[in-house]
């Protein structure tokens, strides 16, 4: 692996293949303990979580569903700004056990405003995967109950992640040479 470059920018290695394939199989293997007999729902965040969503859900090896949800941030009337909807989820969660699958949570604001409106549909539980966090940009703090790599504040492309538009289809993840 060396630089490579997505539109204007270099990127370098960061994490390789292998390196995400095992930690995926490490994070299936404990959904599989914490929820057997449960029939998780997935949600996966789409786009970004798309691949990590697919490979994760394969290793998973209990009964389990899966939904893919697109997050719409739109201008609300309130001063507060933005609000979040989700077009696409249409099961309903009560009662289940909800597992939201996502790529990265940088400052967690995202899911800060997202959360809650799935806690009102009051889960039977509601839990957070996520690949990649960034704890030193934290601004919104938000429980990540299954994590597989803390990482820099830098930003990275690759595994489904992209660079306006480009580098989902790499198969390892780069940081932004800076
Ligand atoms: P948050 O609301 O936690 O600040 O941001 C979450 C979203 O920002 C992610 O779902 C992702 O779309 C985007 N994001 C944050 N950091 C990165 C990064 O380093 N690379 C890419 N490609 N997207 C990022």
């Amino acid at each position: 692996m060396s630089i490579i470059r997505v539109h204007d920018k270099q990127f370098e290695p960061y994490l390789t293949a292998s390196e995400i394939n095992a930690r995926i199989q490490a994070l299936a293997k404990q959904l599989d303990t914490d929820y057997a007999g449960k029939k998780p729902l997935f949600i996966a965040i789409l786009n970004g979580s798309f691949i990590f969503a697919a490979d994760l859900f394969k290793e998973v090896s209990i009964d389990a569903e899966i939904c893919f949800i697109k997050l719409a941030s739109y201008k609300g009337t309130k001063s507060s700004g933005q609000v979040i909807t989700a077009i696409g989820l249409d099961t309903d969660l009560y009662d289940r056990h909800v597992v939201i699958l996502e790529d990265i949570v940088d400052t967690g604001k995202t899911l800060s405003e997202f959360l809650p409106q799935l806690h009102h549909q009051q889960p039977a539980s509601l839990k957070i995967v996520a690949l990649l966090h960034k704890p030193s940009a934290t601004v919104f703090p938000i429980p990540i109950d299954y994590l597989g790599f803390a990482i820099p504040n830098k930003f990275v492309v690759g595994y489904g992640l992209d660079y306006d538009g480009l580098g989902r289809n790499i198969r390892e993840i780069y940081k932004l040479v800076e």
